[in-house]
């Protein structure tokens, strides 16, 4: 699954993607009560883990991700950084009780990393519900979206 994402990523940006090595989330970022995993303190940790030379790191993770207001998030992006987390958790067609959809949730991640790029380039969200920066905040939205930026956020998106 990551081998098709970073295809994805680097037909998307115009650039080489390199998966690296798995690593454990951070047990600090884990919230006993809510059973998920903070995403803001995974940004923290990953800010340090940068490869020289290297434009963005995102990591994906399996885990379910919250911020403190909200329920859920599919993702979350340093707004002034280089990093962005996100989950497949809620893009698995298991998790709504329906049956397994590999080539949808692969096109789902895509959408989200996409996306979570994109808040690292600057961008804010977008009103053109095709466009990748249309915000989502249930799964159907993410299936509404293109992966691709519309006219108007493409060329805010160094290439
Ligand atoms: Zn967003
Ligand atoms: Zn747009």
């Amino acid at each position: 699954m990551l081998a098709g994402l970073c295809g994805g990523l680097g037909a998307v940006f115009g650039s080489r993607c390199q998966v690296l090595r798995t690593e454990p989330l951070p047990p600090r970022a884990f919230h006993a009560g809510r059973q998920q995993y903070s995403s803001t303190e995974i940004l923290a940790g990953l800010a340090a883990r940068v490869i020289p030379d290297s434009s963005r790191l995102v990591a994906v993770t399996s885990s379910d991700l919250f911020v403190p207001v909200l329920t859920f998030v599919f993702g979350e992006a340093q707004l002034e950084g280089r990093c962005a987390v996100v989950s497949t958790c809620r893009l698995r067609q298991e998790f709504y009780g329906l049956p397994a959809d590999a080539k949808l949730e692969s096109a789902r991640l895509l959408k989200e990393t996409v996306h979570e790029l994109g808040h690292t380039f600057h961008l804010a969200h977008c009103e053109n519900y095709e466009c990748v920066m249309a915000p989502s905040h249930a799964v159907e939205w993410i299936d509404l979206k293109s992966s691709t930026f519309c006219e108007a956020c493409r060329p805010r998106v160094p290439s």
